[in-house]
C-alpha cells in the first residue's frame, strides 16, 4: 500500500499508469500473506507489478493507450498475466503506452505523454514508455512490457533501467493486444537483470493458446547469473557505431566493452552488411501486419463506436475515424497500400526477402562470436514534442528492429548517463540465448 501511495503522490505529474488498481491489489497482498503464514513458498509471492496496457486483465480497462478501447474491460486475462499472478504477484495497475505499440517516445498515447523520471523535460522513450517510467521513478519493482521493434529497450535505456526482449516464441502472446503478430514478443522490465531473470522465468513457456509460442523447456534464468565472462567473445557491430550516433552515448558504450575486457572477454569488430535495410523492411511489414491486425475494431463487436450511425458504413467509418489517433492511421493506410495488388511484390514481398538477409547476419556473425554489443538507441531521451515528423522518429528504432526481424533477444542494460539522462548498452544473443544474456548483463551490473 505504501507504492500505490506513492503512485498517487507522485505519478499525476509523470503520468506512468493509465489505470491505478489499488482493491484489487490490497486483496491479492491480504492474500499472499496468508498464502505465506500457511508456510506456502513461492518466490515472487507479494511482489508488486506494473503491466503495460497492452496486456488483457480481466475485468479491467485494457484501453491500448487508445481511444478505440477506452471502454473496453477484457473477458480474459493474458496467459503472462495469469502466469504472474499465479506466482502470486501483484498488479498495482496499467502502464502508458503509445497507442497500438506503435510510438518511440510514448507520445502517441491518448492519454497524453509519459515525463521520464530522471528529467521532466525528456520522453521515456516507447512505446512501453509507461512501464520503464514506473520502474525508474520507484512505483514498482518491476512491469511487463512488448518489443515489436524496440518497445522494452530503448525505453528501459532512457529511463536507465534492465529490459529484456526474449526470442520470439518464448513468451505466450495470448491475450497481448496485436500490433505485429510476427515481431511482438513479452518480455520484463526491471532494476536488474537477476530481477527480469526471475520475471523471464515466471512468464517464459509453451502456450497451447499461442501457435508461435515454442515448446521448449524454460531453463532456470538465475543458475548462470554468476557464470565468469572470461573467453567470452563479443561482437561489435561496426554498422551499430557509425554515422548518427551520439558522441557521449558512443563514449559510455566503448567504456562498457572496457569493462568487459577486465573480465576476461575477447572483443571483436563484426559487420551486419544489411542494417540500413532494416528500419525501411520494418515500417513495411509493421504496418502490413497492424493493418490486418487492427480491422477488427469496427465499432460493432468492441471499443469505440460513434453516436447515431446511418448505416453500417457510417458506423465503420466514424468510429474507426474517431477511435484512432494519427500514428495509427497512418500505419494502416501504409499496410493497407502495401498489400493491395500491384504493390504487393514491390513492398511485402520484398521487405520479406530484406528480412532474411537480416536474420542471415545475425547467424552469420554468430558463427564468429558469443554476443553482440552496441547502444540501444543512437541518442539519449530527447527532449518532448523534439520529434514532429514520423520519419525522425523512426529513425529511433535503427539499433532495436533488426533484432526483431531476425527473431533473436535482446536486452538493455545501464550504462552510464549523458548529464541526467540514462544511456542504455544494447546485448544480442543467439535464439534462446536469455540465459546468457542475462549472465553478460548481471555481470556488468
Ligand atoms: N518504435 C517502433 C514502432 O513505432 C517499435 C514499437 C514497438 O516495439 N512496439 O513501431
Amino acid at each position: 500500500s505504501s507504492l500505490l501511495d506513492r503512485i498517487e503522490r507522485l505519478d499525476g505529474d509523470i503520468n506512468s499508469f493509465i489505470s491505478i488498481t489499488r482493491d484489487r491489489a490490497l486483496s491479492a497482498a491480504d492474500a499472499a500473506d496468508q498464502a505465506r503464514a500457511k508456510g506456502e513458498s513461492r518466490p515472487l509471492a507479494g511482489l508488486p507489478l506494473a503491466i503495460k496496457d497492452i496486456f488483457c486483465t480481466q475485468g479491467i480497462r485494457t484501453s491500448c493507450g487508445s481511444k478505440m478501447l477506452d471502454n473496453f474491460q477484457a473477458p480474459y486475462n493474458a496467459t503472462v498475466v495469469e502466469k504472474l499472478e499465479a506466482a502470486g504477484m501483484i498488479s498495482l495497475g496499467k502502464t502508458n503506452m503509445d497507442e497500438f505499440a506503435m510510438g518511440s517516445s510514448n507520445e502517441n498515447s491518448f492519454y497524453g505523454p509519459v515525463k521520464n523520471p530522471w528529467d521532466r523535460t525528456a520522453v521515456p522513450g516507447g512505446s512501453s514508455g509507461g512501464s520503464a517510467a514506473a520502474v525508474a521513478a520507484g512505483f514498482a519493482p518491476a512491469a511487463l512490457g512488448t518489443d515489436t521493434g524496440g518497445s522494452i529497450r530503448q525505453p528501459a535505456a532512457f529511463c536507465g533501467i534492465t529490459g529484456l526482449k526474449p526470442t520470439y516464441g518464448r513468451v505466450s502472446r495470448y491475450g497481448m493486444i496485436a500490433f505485429a503478430s510476427s515481431l511482438d514478443q513479452g518480455g520484463p522490465m526491471a532494476r536488474s537483470a537477476e530481477d527480469c531473470a526471475h520475471l523471464l522465468g515466471a512468464i517464459a513457456g509453451h502456450d497451447l493458446r499461442d501457435s508461435t509460442s515454442v515448446a521448449r523447456v524454460v531453463p532456470d534464468y538465475l543458475a548462470e547469473l554468476d557464470t565468469p565472462l572470461a573467453g567470452l567473445k563479443i561482437g561489435l557491430p561496426k554498422e551499430y557505431f557509425g554515422d548518427g550516433l551520439d558522441a557521449e552515448v558512443e563514449s559510455a558504450i566503448r567504456d562498457a566493452i572496457k569493462v568487459y575486457e577486465s573480465l576476461g572477454a575477447k572483443v571483436c569488430e563484426v559487420s551486419l552488411p544489411h542494417t540500413h535495410l532494416a528500419v525501411p523492411a520494418y515500417y513495411v511489414i509493421a504496418p502490413a501486419e497492424a493493418s490486418s491486425n487492427l480491422s477488427r475494431y469496427d465499432g460493432v463487436r468492441f471499443g469505440h463506436r460513434c453516436e447515431n450511425p446511418v448505416d453500417l458504413e457510417d458506423l465503420y467509418k466514424r468510429s474507426r475515424a474517431e477511435g484512432f489517433g494519427d500514428e495509427v492511421k497512418r500505419r494502416i493506410l501504409i499496410g493497407t497500400h502495401t498489400l493491395s495488388e500491384g504493390f504487393f511484390d514491390a513492398y511485402y514481398r520484398k521487405a520479406q526477402q530484406v528480412r532474411r538477409l537480416i536474420r542471415q547476419d545475425f547467424m552469420d556473425a554468430f558463427e564468429e562470436v558469443d554476443v553482440l554489443m552496441g547502444p540501444a538507441a543512437p541518442t539519449p531521451a530527447f527532449d518532448l514534442g523534439a520529434k514532429k515528423d514520423p520519419v525522425s522518429m523512426y529513425l529511433q528504432d535503427i539499433y532495436t528492429i533488426a533484432i526483431n526481424l531476425a527473431g533473436i533477444p535482446g536486452i538493455s542494460v545501464p550504462a552510464g548517463f549523458a548529464g541526467k539522462r540514462p544511456i542504455g548498452l544494447q546485448i544480442l544473443g543467439k535464439h534462446f540465448a536469455e540465459s546468457q544474456l542475462l549472465n553478460v548483463a548481471h555481470q556488468f551490473q
